[in-house]
């Protein structure tokens, strides 16, 4: 992409509304818009990081065996009323009412609507294990959104639901969302650390949130140290086998870890001093067990192995990815800008200019911007006549992994400065070696 033919509203001064350095890299990089209170516009480099992140989602939640689909925003309350959510739900639903008086809402969460698609289709236990879920636009309407994207009112969620023939089954159901959490979060540059949670309007009685250390998150969590360098299980880990899932599970659970609703200040004093975490978290994800909770009331039953019906047993699974752009940023920036990890940079490579109209560096950017984009790299080139400093502070405010700096006088010895993001570091060489290295 050539930023002459690309949309980047970067801004130079700090907007006052941002309190935390996530909202106002975002808006100073030019990636989200407020259109309304916690409703944003997400301009196109925000967009691409959110469908980088999204397509991990995705990824993980294919590797673990659920299945995607999309389910409506809006919803009827009729089915709200079969579960007797929709009085208990309270202010955060947005109800609407159509032409016709109607009582309609927009989907804070979906448990009814894929129960009721679920009663629809699914008779026998042998179609179980069945687990299905869309990446959907959610609204509540909360009391203070804040902070940017990381409490919108209208906000992006992965949301999977799982269906199961007996509790066991729904354990390993579960068991197989919290390892692909635990690697979803690996693949976005993110420590999460699953912790006891309450399970709040959804219901049931086994729940994890997944919290990313910052200092400006908004729970107050306690937890044991050594959490913070266990080893994310790996690509090849068997989600059929559910002793090694159970196996995994009981290691990611076996040290103290809660949030402040379940801390339980006793357990936690009598861990070794040194292992003691007190700290502020982000919740990036959050899955529920809640066996019969929508499935009795709403008659979602399966015949078993000796023909008798019962309620099918299910649990949720949450994953907030417009969120989780706005906490990969707390989790990695500086005093300059973003430094995006390389798998959700929403470009890989950002080739700078230094003497825009120059008769040597202008084909040599040319060449390089053609040379990358051919081996399929996702290159940003900054062919605006702007000084080199405004073209430094740009690619560092945005933060794309790589910056490829060409000046007249590198190329008078037939070199470029290669410099990565993350760390600062600068390397001269030839034009080709920048391609080999950035093409790899
Ligand atoms: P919170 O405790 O932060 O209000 P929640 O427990 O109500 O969240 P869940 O119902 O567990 O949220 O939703 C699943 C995921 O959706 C959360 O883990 C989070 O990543 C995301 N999420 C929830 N509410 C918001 C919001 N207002 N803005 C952005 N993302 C959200
Ligand atoms: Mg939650």
């Amino acid at each position: 992409m050539r930023l002459s033919r690309y949309f980047l509203p970067i801004l130079r001064d700090t907007p006052k509304e941002a309190e935390i350095v996530s909202h106002r890299l975002m808006l100073r990089a030019g990636m989200i818009r407020q259109e309304a209170s916690g409703i944003y516009a997400f301009l196109p480099l925000g967009f691409r990081v959110l469908q980088k992140v999204c397509q991990i989602v995705r990824e993980e939640q294919d590797r673990a065996g659920a299945i995607e689909l999309l389910m409506p925003t809006i919803q009827s309350a009729e089915l709200w009323r079969e579960s007797g959510r929709y009085e208990a739900y309270g202010k955060e639903m947005l109800r609407i009412k159509d032409r016709h008086e109607r009582d309609m809402l927009y989907g804070p969460t979906n448990e009814e609507m894929i129960t009721e698609i679920f009663r629809a289709y699914v008779r026998s236990y042998k179609d179980l294990p069945l687990n299905l879920y869309h990446v959907q636009w959610k609204f509540r309407d909360e009391i203070r959104p804040r902070f940017g994207l990381m409490r919108g009112r209208e906000f992006l969620m992965k949301d999977a639901y799982s269906f199961d023939i007996d509790q066991e089954g729904a354990r390993h159901s579960y068991n197989k969302m919290f390892v692909a959490y635990l690697r979803t979060f690996a693949r976005l540059g993110l420590k999460s650390i699953p912790m006891v949670a309450e399970t709040g309007p959804i219901g049931g009685n086994l729940s994890h949130e997944f919290i990313i250390l910052a200092d400006t998150g908004e729970s107050e969590v306690f937890c044991h140290r050594d959490y913070l360098g266990f080893e994310v299980p790996g690509d090849n880990v068997k989600f059929d086998d559910a002793a090694e899932l159970e196996a995994i599970v009981g290691k990611w659970t076996s040290l103290y870890a809660a949030t402040s609703e379940k801390h339980d200040a006793k357990a936690f004093a009598a861990l070794a001093a040194d292992k003691q975490v007190s700290a502020r978290g982000i919740e990036v994800g959050h899955i529920f067990y809640f066996g019969t909770k929508y499935s009795a009331p709403m008659k979602a039953v399966v015949a078993g192995p000796d023909g008798t019906e019962r309620p099918v047993h299910m649990g949720s699974y949450g994953i907030g990815p417009s969120r989780l752009v706005a906490a990969i940023i707390e989790a990695s920036h500086d005093e300059a800008g973003i430094k995006w990890p390389e798998a959700v940079a929403p470009f890989k490579v950002a080739i700078l200019n230094l003497k825009q109209g120059g008769a040597d560096t202008d084909p040599a950017c040319e060449q390089l911007y053609q040379a990358l984009s051919a081996k399929g790299v996702d290159v940003l080139y900054h062919d605006l006549d702007e000084r080199p400093g405004a073209k430094f502070a740009t690619a560092d405010l945005i933060g794309l992994p790589w910056q490829v700096l060409v000046g007249p006088r590198g190329l008078a010895e037939g070199k470029v400065e290669v410099k990565r993001r993350s760390d600062g570091s600068r390397e001269l060489m030839s034009p080709a070696d920048a391609i080999e290295r950035l093409a790899t």
